[in-house]
């Protein structure tokens, strides 16, 4: 059978489609069934049942079921069945969070999944890649990514980069004619392939395969479910975990050895020591951040910040420097032409004649150069270009009537690099080529000039002319594209090097309003300690009049065009963007250039970037933003954060919520610690002053299980502090366990430690009771009733390093109030309903001995909370 290459694309059309007709909407539907979504099939991923038994591979579960096994052969069957509830809810509870977690990370990447342009029912609409089917024509320009195998059908300078299929590193150039014989994949210029992606031109083409039977899909053959990796603070929190699991483990070894030498049986000292490991090794350190993370993503994407790398949350709270495009970031991108110069004169859009030969000719070649649409009322294509045709309709020229009379035959399509964009067509008998694009870049390509109906030659007070009306566009903050002509050969098909010898023809001015947003976003970045930097494409001085409209910039002399910096070393650029809050003209290989110099001055950088060739910036950058409505897909694939709105203050706002979680996973684990040194500290105090042990082991599973996970995810769950965006950024290199952090462990430890202790000592010496009253048993009692409800009451103390339990942001958490109150009762009903003193290991307390519990436990308020007062004044 004849290869599609082999064909002309009419003919492959045929072999496709059965016909050189698009398909209708009902072959799609047909062609949808037949060939299942445009998908690589992932592995299989794990059901809940593996990921359940999973959860008994865990070391310390299997230390677990040996003390349970080991109690059961002791005849001690109560403690043997607690265990293994314990153990079971553990692994349920395991089970839930990483489903969830699973779930939501899920969610996320579907709310960032690529998108095609196809032509269905006639029109050109966007719709989601996995929906594209064979005989599909997918539209593609630079940016997209190709979302199937197929034949080109339009080309109008594609370059594709189809390294990720060949290798070759180089954009290939594509063509469209059929190839005669055999050819290797790379040399198939006619074909484009799933998994590139488009760097240059526009072009479209008939989709011949999909998902698993495209070239990229049978290399990849399976897919491996690609599973985050771990962020660095899980990494960090993990290696910290195995460390400190392995000092209790000693320190429980030790005590399982002085009580036997004590006299103790194995059997209880065993099971005590087993139980006291597993309630001081905190096994949920990383799990509690991997829930925290994934509610605070699943936070961030309902205010338009889609995460797709996990570590990205983890940087946010640490950004010291954003670098944002200022068009459609900063700006509404909602762009309306104000003002034209033509023949010499300024005249604003409201006062425009078309009955004027150069006004209707600027008009009409502003909507020729011109890749815009209205579809159905909506735009499709760069507002700048919009602009452009709503300002023809507006005048009763319509851009469909125009491009109908004077059909682009050719083109060199617009980039950023060069800054410019040119179509040829054949006006009134004459080949011609119409050029749009920057002023100062175009100026340099002109020798004639249109004036009154007259070309003559372009002289140098021309030039100061044209460039003086620039400035006064630009300081008012428009944005200003210059347009411009020459003849070409008939049928001519212009490349770069033709892109000169132009005769000038007038400057369109628009305006496009910074974001309402922008300005409170900005002036809490400063107050943040973050540096917000605007980089642009458009001239200096445009810039430099939005930058200063909302806030960015405070000095002219704070303003940079991208070119001074070619001439910098690295070394000298370091200290020089500490200097510049906006860049101008702007090319993405600038972007990389000032990430770089601002992270070798130890900043976390985020940077946005829309465009094809800012992924590598995007890459570079810390925290990569790509922008949802206007990016690329290529810009999205490289980002670590895709903005739904395209909203500057989206990224402020994605920062504030870094800041917090990272701040509440901090709470979390000082809680958990606390918690975990308090009761090894009771512990070891009975074990050095040779008192009995102050808890059965069946009390420390209790904790661990009931009043520990709870109150820890939902101090990770605490709402947004408000002094966060007045606090400097995170230092990045800063491990989470500082000195300060360790300090607070220490205190609400000992603190916790002392007052179970002194429970114990209560009971253990019957004070407070009649004479004779005391016992081990009512020791211990009172000890694991004021451990577990100090640990509650601790929950609070760990929602600030401030002082805020006696404010009204005590009850600003309802999660932490739902955790406590649930413990509360929990620790209460068994400590008073005599049918479980049994399993518990507990007797009854009366009431006075139950309020001594509480009393003691809530003691750890007021004293945490005075400390906290102290270190906060000292600071
Ligand atoms: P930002 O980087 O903030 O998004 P930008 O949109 O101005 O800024 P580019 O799109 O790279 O950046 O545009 C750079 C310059 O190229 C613009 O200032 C303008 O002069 C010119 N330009 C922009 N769009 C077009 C276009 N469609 N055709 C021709 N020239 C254009």
């Amino acid at each position: 059978m004849q290869e599609y290459y082999q064909m002309t694309d009419q003919q492959a059309r045929e072999a496709v489609n059965g016909t050189s007709q698009p398909l209708t909407d009902d072959q799609v539907r047909k062609n949808q069934e037949k060939f299942g979504p445009n998908e690589l099939v992932e592995e299989k991923k794990k059901s809940v049942v593996q990921i359940f038994f999973e959860q008994f591979k865990d070391f310390l579960v299997i230390i677990l079921i040996a003390a349970a096994i080991i109690s059961g052969i002791l005849d001690d069957l109560e403690s043997a069945i607690v265990i293994l509830i314990v153990i079971t809810i553990n692994a349920i509870l395991g089970t839930v969070q990483t489903v969830k977690a699973e779930q939501s990370l899920s969610s996320l990447k579907a709310m960032s999944a690529p998108e095609a342009k196809v032509l269905r029912g006639g029109k050109v609409i966007k719709i989601p890649s996995r929906d594209v089917t064979v005989g599909d024509q997918v539209f593609l320009e630079a940016g997209d990514s190709v979302p199937a195998d197929g034949r080109l059908l339009e080309n109008a300078g594609l370059k594709i980069d189809e390294s990720a299929l060949t290798g070759e590193s180089l954009g290939v150039e594509k063509d469209m004619d059929p190839i005669e014989g055999q050819a290797a994949l790379g040399d198939r210029l006619n074909m484009v392939y799933s998994g590139s992606f488009v760097t240059y031109g526009r072009g479209s083409f008939l989709v011949t395969s999909i998902g698993m039977n495209t070239e990229v899909g049978k290399i990849a053959t399976l897919l491996k479910t690609t599973s985050e990796k771990q962020t660095p603070l899980q990494a960090n929190l993990d290696s910290f975990g195995k460390k400190l699991s392995i000092l209790i483990l000693a320190f429980c070894a030790l005590l399982f050895g002085i009580s036997v030498y004590r006299g103790e049986s194995a059997g209880d000292a065993f099971l005590f020591a087993v139980a006291l490991a597993v309630a001081a090794i905190p096994e949920a350190l990383s799990s509690i951040v991997t829930i925290v993370l994934s509610f605070g993503t699943q936070k961030m994407a309902k205010e338009h910040a889609i995460i797709r790398k996990l570590q990205a949350v983890e940087g946010l709270g640490s950004v010291s420097v954003i670098c944002s495009d200022k068009t459609g970031t900063l700006t509404q991108n909602k762009m309306t032409v104000e003002d034209y110069y033509v023949d010499g004169t300024r005249i604003p859009a409201a006062d425009i004649d078309i009955s004027q030969p150069s006004q209707m000719q600027l008009l009409r070649d502003s909507m020729l150069c011109n890749d815009s649409a209205i579809a159905e009322g909506k735009e499709i294509g760069d507002p700048t270009e919009t602009a452009l045709i709503n300002l023809g309709l507006k005048l009763d020229c319509s851009y469909e009537t125009v491009r109908g009379q004077y059909p682009r035959f050719s083109e060199i399509p617009f980039d950023s690099d060069r800054k410019l964009m040119s179509t040829c067509h054949v006006i009134d008998g004459t080949s011609l080529m119409v050029t749009k694009g920057a002023v100062d870049v175009l100026l340099k390509r002109i020798s004639h000039i249109q004036e009154n109906g007259q070309r003559r030659e372009f002289t140098e007070a021309d030039r100061e002319k044209i460039e003086a009306q620039n400035m006064e566009f630009s300081k008012d903050g428009l944005r200003v594209l210059a347009f411009a002509y020459k003849e070409i050969p008939e049928g001519f098909s212009p490349g770069f090097d033709d892109e000169k010898d132009f005769t000038f023809l007038g400057l369109i001015a628009m305006m496009d309003p910074p974001r309402e947003e922008s300005m409170g976003a900005v002036a809490e970045c400063i107050s943040a300690g973050i540096k917000p930097v605007m980089i642009t494409g458009d001239h200096k001085i445009t810039a430099a009049a939005i930058a200063k409209r909302i806030g960015i910039l405070k000095d002219e002399n704070e303003a940079c065009e991208g070119a001074v910096i070619d001439s910098m070393s690295d070394e000298e650029l370091k200290d020089f963007v500490e200097k510049i809050s906006v860049y101008a003209r702007v090319s993405p290989e600038h972007k990389i250039r000032i990430v770089r110099a601002w992270q070798d001055k130890d900043n976390i950088v985020a940077m946005t970037g829309d465009g094809v060739n800012d992924a590598p910036a995007l890459k570079q950058a810390d925290i990569g933003v790509a922008m949802g409505i206007t990016g690329s897909e290529v810009s999205k694939d490289a980002a670590s954060m895709v903005l739904t709105d395209d909203n500057f203050a989206t990224i402020v706002k994605a920062v504030e919520n870094g800041r917090n979680i990272y701040q509440n996973i901090k709470n979390s684990i000082q809680f958990l610690l606390s918690g975990n040194f308090g009761a090894i500290l009771a512990v070891l105090y009975a074990s050095i002053t040779a008192l009995p042990v102050p808890f059965a082991p069946v009390h420390l599973l209790f904790i661990n299980l009931l009043t520990d996970s709870l109150p820890a995810i939902a101090l990770g769950l605490e709402p947004h502090n408000p002094d966060l965006m007045n606090e400097k950024p995170r230092p990045a290199r800063e491990s989470i366990l500082t000195k300060s952090f360790l300090g607070r462990i220490g205190i609400g430890g000992l603190s916790i430690g002392i007052t179970t202790m002194a429970a114990f000592l209560i009971g253990y010496h019957g004070v407070f009771t009649a004479a004779g009253e005391g016992s081990a048993l009512l020791g211990s009692t009172m000890a694991f009733g004021t451990l577990c409800t100090a640990r509650l009451f601790h929950g609070f103390n760990c929602k600030s390093n401030k002082p805020v339990v006696f404010t009204s942001r005590v009850f600003n958490n309802p999660y932490l109030i739902g955790a406590f109150l649930l413990g509360l009762v929990l620790i209460t009903v068994v400590l008073m309903v005599p049918g479980l003193h049994e399993i518990f290991k507990v007797q009854t307390l009366t009431l006075s001995q139950l309020f001594t519990v509480y009393g003691l436990a809530f003691i750890n308020i007021p004293v945490i909370q005075l400390i906290k007062k102290i270190m906060t004044i000292k600071k």
